[in-house]
This record gives C-alpha cells, sequence and structure tokens, in this order.
C-alpha cells in the first residue's frame, strides 16, 4: 500500500487519519506542529510522539517533499525554485522579500486551462490538478528551508504572506486548495491571517461563492478588460461568467472576507486594453464593487503576439484611476536578474510558467493622493 502523504493533511484531516490508527486527536495536533512548526519529516526525530505511535507511522505515512530541479536567487533576494512534479512537468514557486513581509507565490496546477492569451502557462495547456500536499509542500519546504538560509531566530518566520498567482487556476481545484488553505492559516502550522493569504483567479463564479462559504481569505480578480467582448478574448472564462456575474459575486464575497475590498489585477497590453477610455470604464466597475487595482506591466513571450504597454502609458493609466479615487498600485519588477534566465532552464523539463516574470514585483504606491487605505465605496448610481 502507498504511504500516506501527510502533508495532503489539514488538521481535520489528520485527526481523521490518526483515529484509524486508533490515536487521539490530540496526537495528530502534536504530529501536525512537528510536520508545519518544526519542518520534521523524519518520524524518528519527533520526540515527544510516543514512540508507538512513532512505529506505526514509519509504516503508513510519510511526509513528501517536492523535487527540486533548480533554484535561481536574484541580487535583490527574490528566489525562485522549479520543482518536478512527474511526467516532465514542473511548477514554480518564488520568494519575494521586502522590509516588511515575505511574500511566496505558490502554484495550484501544473498548466492551466483557462487559455488567457497574455499568460504563458496557459498557451502551454493544461497537465493535471496540484494535490494538497504539492501545494503545501511549496510553503513547509520554502518555511523551513528559508529559516535556516537567512538565519532566523528561533520564533522568527520566513514568510507572512502566500499569493496563489503561481501557476494554474486555484479555484478550479478547490478540492486540494481549500484543505491547504487551511494549513497556511492553521495556528498549528503556519498561523497565517487570512488577511495575508491571497487567491487569485480569473473568475470562476461559483467557486468563488464556495470559497467565500468555505474558507475566506483575501481575493484577488485577474479582470484585464472593461467589457465583456474584450474580456472574451483576452480571458476565455469570461465567456462562461461574464463581467456582471462576477461582481456580484465579487460583491457577496466581501460580506465575508477578511479584508473589505478586491483586488483586480490587470495586465497592461500595448494598444489592446490600456487606453484612457478602458480606465474610465475601470472607474465605472469600481463605483459597483470596493476594490484596488494593481496593474502588472505584462511579460510578453513570442505566441502571444501581444506587447507590453509603454511606462508612460502605464502611469497615465493609473492617473485615471486615482484621480476618481481609487487606489491603484503598479507592480514594479523585481528579480529581473533571474527572470531573465526563465526559459534557458537546462534539460528536459522546461520552465512553463514565467511565474518570475509575473510575480516578483513589489508593488510600488503611487497614490497622488495621501491615504493609504481603500477608497471610500462611492455610493451606488440605482
Ligand atoms: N490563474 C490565476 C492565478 C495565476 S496567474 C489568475 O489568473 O488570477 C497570476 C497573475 O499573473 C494573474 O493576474 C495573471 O493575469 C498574471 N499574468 C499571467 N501572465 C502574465 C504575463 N505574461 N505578464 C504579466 N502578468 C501575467
Ligand atoms: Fe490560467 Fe491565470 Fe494564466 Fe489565465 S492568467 S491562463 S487563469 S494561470
Amino acid at each position: 500500500m502507498t504511504p500516506a502523504n501527510l502533508l495532503d493533511y489539514d488538521l481535520d484531516g489528520l485527526a481523521a487519519f490518526c483515529e484509524q490508527l486508533g490515536e487521539k486527536r490530540f496526537r495528530a495536533t502534536q504530529l501536525f506542529r512537528w510536520i508545519h512548526q518544526k519542518g520534521a519529516a523524519d518520524f524518528s526525530a519527533m520526540s515527544d510522539l510516543a514512540k508507538s505511535l512513532r512505529d506505526k507511522l514509519a509504516g503508513v505515512a510519510v511526509v513528501q517533499p517536492l523535487a527540486i530541479l533548480s533554484e535561481q536567487a536574484s541580487t535583490d533576494g527574490t528566489i525562485k525554485w522549479l520543482f518536478d512534479v512527474g511526467n516532465g512537468d514542473a511548477v514554480e514557486t518564488v520568494f519575494i522579500p521586502e522590509s516588511d513581509r515575505g511574500t511566496l507565490c505558490i502554484s495550484s496546477q501544473a498548466g492551466c486551462a483557462v487559455g488567457c492569451r497574455f499568460c504563458s502557462t496557459g498557451h502551454q495547456g493544461f497537465s493535471r490538478n496540484l494535490t494538497t500536499g504539492e501545494i503545501v509542500a511549496q510553503l513547509w519546504f520554502a518555511e523551513h528551508h528559508l529559516r535556516q538560509r537567512l538565519k532566523l531566530a528561533p520564533g522568527e518566520r520566513a514568510i507572512s504572506n502566500v499569493v496563489m498567482m503561481g501557476m494554474g487556476e486555484p479555484l478550479q481545484n478547490y478540492s486540494a486548495l481549500v484543505p491547504a488553505l487551511r494549513v497556511m492559516l492553521d495556528d498549528h502550522a503556519y498561523g497565517l491571517s487570512r488577511r495575508r493569504v491571497t487567491v487569485s483567479t480569473s473568475g470562476v463564479v461559483p467557486m468563488i461563492d464556495r470559497l467565500r462559504d468555505d474558507c475566506p481569505v483575501a481575493l484577488a480578480v485577474s479582470l484585464h478588460a472593461p467589457d465583456d467582448a474584450l474580456r472574451d478574448d483576452l480571458v476565455p472564462l469570461n465567456r462562461k461568467y461574464p463581467i456582471d456575474e462576477l461582481l456580484q459575486a465579487c460583491l457577496r464575497y466581501l460580506d465575508k472576507a477578511p479584508r473589505d475590498f478586491i483586488t483586480f489585477e490587470y495586465c497592461m497590453l500595448d494598444g489592446v486594453n490600456d487606453t484612457p477610455q478602458h480606465a474610465q470604464a475601470l472607474v465605472q466597475i469600481s463605483q459597483r464593487v470596493p476594490c484596488k487595482f494593481n496593474l502588472i506591466p505584462f511579460n510578453p513571450f513570442p505566441e502571444s503576439g501581444l506587447t507590453r504597454s509603454p511606462r508612460e502609458r502605464v502611469m497615465a493609466f493609473a492617473h485615471v484611476l486615482q484621480d476618481a479615487g481609487v487606489v491603484t498600485t503598479v507592480r514594479k519588477t523585481r528579480g529581473d536578474d533571474i527572470a531573465a534566465a526563465c526559459g534557458q532552464l537546462a534539460g528536459e523539463v522546461q520552465d512553463r510558467t514565467n511565474v518570475t516574470q509575473r510575480m516578483t514585483r513589489a508593488p510600488i504606491q503611487i497614490h497622488r493622493k495621501t491615504s493609504d487605505t481603500a477608497p471610500t465605496p462611492p455610493e451606488k448610481t440605482s
């Protein structure tokens, strides 16, 4: 029998597993803490677990890490790992340090079925969903590796924020995602605050509703277009869940969300979605849903046939939103030197993700107004 991977379980799952072994819940909690708080994978090292339990576990369970294919460290501290998930598939995880936080960008799928025009993952197609264990293993590895590497004091944490913005559409891998989020949030594991765990989605409306009920965390929605005609073209999922339905789901989500705004991501594509008129149309959207905008300079790749909006146009676009009182950030590129190596990785497994290129940008605030808070939602017009 294949041993169970204990990274697949949230605390309730681990308790159920331990119960099958005839063990009480507090044993599961101890085990959970060893694995996630101490980074232990070897049961024999778990000194306060009963010897009988350690022996039982050794026969039926493992803590299964991902195999690392490569690591690249940028001069600015950004680190990206490429993990082998079998059958020639690889996923990326990126650590982005900033003065006040450490953010880990995690992948949820090998490939992606949504097929957005501007996304290299989308162009590569879908291979498979990651398991809960594979999602959690990215955090488990990064947190414990970084604690040693950065020589953190006991009790200090390397990762304060998680963003599900790596490869894949997290809400199309819902059943694996939710237990993984629970592990991230659990005080016996990583204890991250709900406000510091962000799920980014291209807009899987029914799953936004389920996430609100099952495990509300911060939500980022990849908008990229203010109207259905353009969004249908850029984000094919829009044909199934058009903007109006998506905005209504965002509003419902805010009922239970840990933050009182949705972050709209908007990839700036030269001559496609970057005119002042587009920005004005987004202002209208901001009047329906309390939100912030995050403008992402597009990272070009040949098959897309698209190019990045010039910096001045991005700034002008941001200013339209700013002038209407909408908090807007433009992501600044980080990890440039390692992103330059994207696609240059040796061997059979290709870097199919470009996660570093699209993710490792520290948001720079470009407020013209003094406040750093979310805008007061304008009154509804009807
Ligand atoms: N599937 C989810 C999360 C992963 S994509 C989603 O779409 O939200 C994470 C972010 O990277 C999304 O906002 C996506 O639009 C953006 N992105 C994808 N390809 C990009 C590219 N080539 N340049 C810049 N951003 C990109
Ligand atoms: Fe998938 Fe997100 Fe890329 Fe679209 S942007 S193809 S949803 S990973």
